[in-house]
């Protein structure tokens, strides 16, 4: 980048996060936190910490960089290399994205191209461009209706967490992660020490992908009388509630039922 861009580019963020310097939200712990941020001009500044919000912003403003990063984990020393730093906990984040929502709209608005000879066409993307062999790129288009998707979803992990994990409400901090979707801060300690399996599951739970197949849960359901009501707690209570109150009237089979049980109420997290 030429340097009078990256001096200008500099002097109207400063003028920026000058002017915005309260609204800037820091976590908990702020001084087991690692940061970083990218200068204009480019490369990657990392391993900082900071004592307090009011030096992290004198940093911010004296450097003016184009993005400042901040760890969701807590390390005993934010600033040592990363196998020295001590991990201490991390924050649980969900990151929901119209990307990973099988809506409709997406014929519509997402294509792969070429990035040789400018050839497109609908997804699946092929391996590579039939017309000439070249690299094949995904476009990912964005509309009202897979935005409204995400949110659909991100408030559906927020009864997961409120109802199936007892989370109270003002632990959840929600964000727009300014691309097409929500990420979503759960500050919650007991969820501080799991690692990256457990947090896997959790996400896995969410997603109702380790539920049985709807064929099997069908075939327990078949046993129940019909009206009983939901039961139980977690997914067996959101499929049954479901269940229940749309069977008598559904026009399909007992296990296409299940199915829409668990695809109008999973969240498609990452
Ligand atoms: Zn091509
Ligand atoms: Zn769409």
């Amino acid at each position: 980048m030429n340097p009078d861009t990256v001096s200008f580019l500099r002097q109207a963020y400063r003028e920026y996060y000058f002017r915005r310097a309260d609204s800037i939200e820091f976590p908990d712990d702020l001084y087991s936190r690692e940061f970083g941020y990218i200068p204009f001009g480019g490369g990657m500044v990392r391993h900082l910490s900071f004592k307090s919000g009011g030096e992290a912003v004198a940093e911010i403003l004296k450097q003016s960089p184009s993005s400042v990063y901040c760890s969701n984990a807590r390390y005993e020393s934010p600033t040592a290399p990363i196998e020295e730093k001590g991990w201490l906990g991390a924050e649980l984040i969900f990151d929901i994205d119209a990307t990973d929502i099988p809506t409709q709209c997406k014929r519509g608005h997402d294509l792969w191209y070429c990035e040789r000879c400018r050839s497109s066409g609908k997804l699946p993307r092929p391996p590579k461009c039939p017309k000439c062999d070249g690299p094949a790129a995904e476009f990912h288009g964005t509309c009202e209706a897979c935005l409204a998707a995400a949110k659909d979803h991100t408030l559906r992990v927020v009864d997961f967490l409120t109802d199936d994990f007892g989370v109270p409400h003002e632990a959840i901090r929600l964000y727009f992660s300014g691309n097409r979707g929500y990420h979503l801060h759960v500050s919650d300690e007991r969820f501080c020490p799991l690692d990256q399996l457990a947090r896997a599951e959790v996400a896995d739970y969410v997603r109702g992908a380790s539920l049985p197949l709807s064929q099997t849960i069908a075939s327990t359901l078949r046993r129940r009388p019909v009206g009983a009501g939901p039961q139980g707690e977690g997914w067996t209570k959101r499929i049954t509630g479901y269940v229940d109150a749309k069977r008598e009237r559904y026009p399909g089979t007992l296990q296409k039922l299940v199915s829409d049980a668990i695809s109008s109420q999973r969240a498609m997290v990452d």
